[in-house]
């Protein structure tokens, strides 16, 4: 088994991943019902719109990120999370973080034995790209299929378009 397989622990049962020739698909079990699936690929979006807007950040520009603050600082940034539950929020960025470690697009390092104090860092910085199929926005790090993340169309361009 892969080691990040592994770390998923207990929560694997939920997702099955398929290797791919390219690239590694995670699928939800069958009782992972809609609801929460659409919910992680929200969060998975909102995830790596967190980690662009870091790494792009004018004064503070950063790439590696204290994972138990993820949860608590995109809960004042974004809305959308502004009154969610704070638990269910850490537990997501959990569930997105394995997937975005085997999609190469952070790495996990661990500090203590315990490694409840971990970071979470970039390989690369991301690049916003909107589809022109379908104008969906996706981060996508350097290592990833250049494949929109919705509808998988290859016609990705930057976002904001750049004037020629
Ligand atoms: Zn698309």
């Amino acid at each position: 088994m892969e080691p990040f397989i592994l770390e998923l622990g207990v929560r694997v049962n939920k997702l099955e991943i398929i290797h791919r020739n390219d690239r590694i698909e995670i699928k939800p079990r069958e009782w992972l019902n809609t609801k929460m699936w659409r919910e992680i690929k929200e969060f998975e979006w909102y995830l790596r719109d967190y980690f662009f807007r870091q790494s792009n950040s004018q004064q503070d520009s950063r790439h590696k990120f204290q994972k138990e603050r993820v949860g608590i600082e995109m809960m004042n940034l974004y809305l959308r999370y502004r009154n969610s539950n704070l638990e269910k929020l850490n537990e997501l960025v959990n569930l997105v973080s394995e997937n975005l470690i085997s999609r190469q697009v952070i790495i996990k390092k661990t500090n203590n034995i315990s490694g409840d104090n971990s970071s979470l860092e970039l390989t690369n910085k991301l690049s916003r790209l909107q589809c022109s199929k379908c104008l969906y926005i996706s981060y996508l790090s350097i290592k990833e299929p250049r494949n929109c993340l919705r509808c998988s169309s290859t016609e990705l361009h930057d976002f904001p378009k750049r004037k020629s």
